[in-house]
C-alpha cells in the first residue's frame, strides 16, 4: 500500500513541510533547549526498546528514567560502528518493530565494511525538514526551484532508497518534477547534457564533479546550466576548488554536511561561511582518542545524537569518524543563532601521518590554494595529493590546455607548490609534483577520488587532538 494514503502520515508530511522548517528561527534559545530536552528523552526511551541499546544501557547501569534532558547525555555510553554492525539486523530495531515498514540503508563503506541500518517513511518525511529549511534560507522556493543531485545510486544507498520508497510514492500527491537525480557513475558529458535540459537552480554533488562541471562550463558547455546555488555534501572542499567553481558558475558553492546515519543534513554552510547545525535534529559532541569530551573549539571526533525519527535510533554514535571543531552557540551575521561547526577537517582514516611525527587531517593538508591564488590563475583544472609511502608525497596536477601558456608557467607553479609543501612537512619527506592527464577514481569506489588521500596504513589511537597543526 502506498503509505501516503494513511492520514497520519499525510498529517506528519504536512507538518514537516509547513511548520518544522521554521523552528530554529521561531524558537528562542530557551525554548529550543526545552525542545531538545524533550526530543532527547523521547529518543532515549525509544532506544531502550531496541535490544542493542537496551543491553548496552543495562550493562552501564543507566535507565531512561535517569535522563531528564540533554545534560544527562554523559550518563549514556557511546555507540560505535561495530555495535551497529554486530547487531544488524534484529537487534537494532525495537522488539515489536514490523520490518515490513522499514527500509535498509547502508553507508558507503570506504573505510572498511559498510554499516547497515533501518529507516522508514515517517523518518524520511522528517528528514526533508533540514533541507527545506536550507532552501528557504537561501530564498529559493522549495516547490518551484529545480534541484539536481548528482549522487551515488548503488543498492541500499540512502539516495536510492529515498528515491524508490519516498519520492516514487509522493509523486502522485505533490509535484516533484523539480527534482533530478543523476548517477555519478556516468560520463560527464551525459551529466552535462541532462543538466542542460533540466536547468537546475541548485546542484548538489561531490567536489570533483563540481570541478569537472565548472571546467566544461568554462569551455562553453551547458549554456542553460545557470544555478543559483551549488552544494557539496560529505566531502571537504578547499578554497581553490571553491573559487574555481564559483567563478565558472557565478554563484556560491557551499557545504552541507549529511550522513547516512544522520539521515539528513546535520549542518549547512550559510553565505557567511558558518556551518550551522540543525539543533532540533541533532545534538553534537566531540571526543578525543580516549573517548573524553574535548572542550569547545578543540579538534575532536564528531559524536552525533539524532533527535528525530524512528527505525534504528542514533544516540551518542561515534561511527562517522570526522574531525571537527564546534561551538555550542554562535550568533552569525546571517541572522541565525545556532550551534556551529567551526571547522570540518575530514575523515579520520584519511590522516596524513609522517615519520617525523607530524600529523595532518586530510582537510588541513591542502596548501595549493594559496599558491594558485598568489599567481591568480585557474589553469589547474584539478589536483590531488597522495601519500604514497610514509615519507613520499605525490601531488598531481591536471592542466587546462587552453590556459597552459597564459600567465605564470606550469613549471613555476609546480616548483612553488613543492616549496610550500616541503616547508610544511619538513626536509625529510620527498615531495614530487607531477602533471597528469586525469585523476582517476579509486578502484571499486562509487564516489569520485578525494582531494587528499593516504595509501599508508597507520594505526589508530595516535594523538591528533593535541597536534599543533
Ligand atoms: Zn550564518
Amino acid at each position: 500500500m502506498n503509505p501516503f494514503l494513511n492520514p497520519i502520515i499525510v498529517a506528519k508530511t504536512l507538518k514537516s513541510f509547513l511548520i518544522d522548517p521554521s523552528r530554529t528561527k521561531r524558537l528562542k534559545p530557551e525554548q529550543l533547549k526545552q525542545y531538545q530536552d524533550k526530543a532527547f528523552k523521547k529518543i532515549v526511551k525509544y532506544a531502550y526498546t531496541v535490544p542493542m541499546y537496551h543491553d548496552i544501557y543495562k550493562k552501564a547501569g543507566v535507565h531512561p528514567n535517569d535522563i531528564r534532558g540533554i545534560k544527562d547525555i554523559v550518563k549514556l555510553p557511546f555507540i560505535t560502528k561495530n555495535d551497529l554492525r554486530n547487531n544488524f539486523p534484529d537487534k537494532i530495531l525495537p522488539l515489536n518493530y514490523n520490518k515490513k515498514n522499514g527500509f535498509v540503508i547502508s553507508t558507503g563503506g570506504t573505510s572498511g565494511k559498510s554499516v547497515f541500518l533501518y529507516t522508514d517513511i515517517t523518518t524520511m518525511i522528517q528528514s526533508t525538514v533540514p533541507s527545506s529549511r536550507e532552501t528557504r534560507f537561501f530564498n529559493l522556493n522549495t516547490r518551484k526551484s529545480r534541484f539536481a543531485h548528482i549522487g551515488n545510486f548503488s543498492p541500499y544507498r540512502i539516495d536510492l532508497v529515498f528515491e524508490e520508497k519516498f519520492y516514487s510514492n509522493i509523486k502522485r500527491f505533490i509535484s516533484i518534477n523539480n527534482i533530478l537525480n543523476l548517477d555519478v557513475n556516468q560520463p560527464m558529458t551525459d551529466i552535462v547534457k541532462k543538466l542542460d535540459d533540466f536547468k537546475p537552480d541548485v546542484i548538489m554533488s561531490y567536489p570533483t564533479i563540481h570541478q569537472n562541471l565548472a571546467f566544461l562550463k568554462r569551455k562553453g558547455y551547458g549554456k542553460n546550466i545557470q544555478p543559483k546555488l551549488l552544494t557539496v555534501g560529505g566531502s571537504m572542499i578547499d578554497d581553490y576548488v571553491r573559487r574555481y567553481v564559483e567563478d565558472a558558475f557565478g554563484c556560491r558553492l557551499l557545504n552541507i554536511y549529511p550522513s547516512v546515519e544522520a539521515g539528513t543534513n546535520i549542518a549547512f554552510e550559510c553565505s557567511e561561511g558558518t556551518w550551522h547545525i540543525h539543533p532540533d535534529y541533532f545534538y553534537i559532541e566531540a571526543i578525543d582518542e580516549h573517548s573524553n569530551l574535548v572542550p569547545y573549539g578543540k579538534r575532536g571526533q564528531i559524536v552525533i545524537t539524532r533527535l528525530y525519527g524512528q527505525g534504528t535510533p542514533i544516540v551518542r554514535y561515534t561511527g562517522m569518524e570526522d574531525w571537527i571543531r564546534f561551538l555550542p552557540v554562535k550568533k552569525c551575521n546571517c541572522g541565525l543563532t545556532t550551534p556551529v561547526i567551526e571547522s570540518f577537517e575530514g575523515r579520520m582514516g584519511a590522516n596524513i601521518v609522517l615519520s617525523n611525527g607530524k600529523i595532518f587531517p586530510s582537510g588541513a593538508f591542502c596548501f595549493i590554494e594559496p599558491v594558485l591564488n598568489k599567481f591568480n590563475t585557474f589553469k589547474v583544472k584539478q589536483y590531488q595529493i597522495v601519500q604514497k609511502e610514509i615519507d613520499k608525497i605525490d601531488i598531481f596536477l591536471v592542466i587546462d590546455e587552453d590556459l597552459r601558456n597564459v600567465g605564470t608557467s606550469v613549471k613555476e607553479i609546480a616548483e612553488e607548490i613543492k616549496h610550500v609543501y616541503q616547508q610544511k612537512v619538513g626536509p625529510d619527506v620527498i615531495i614530487t609534483v607531477k602533471e597528469v592527464d586525469e585523476i582517476k577514481n579509486p578502484k571499486d569506489a562509487s564516489k569520485p577520488a578525494p582531494i587528499v588521500i593516504s595509501q599508508v596504513k597507520t594505526k589508530n589511537g595516535y594523538d591528533i587532538g593535541n597536534s599543533a597543526l
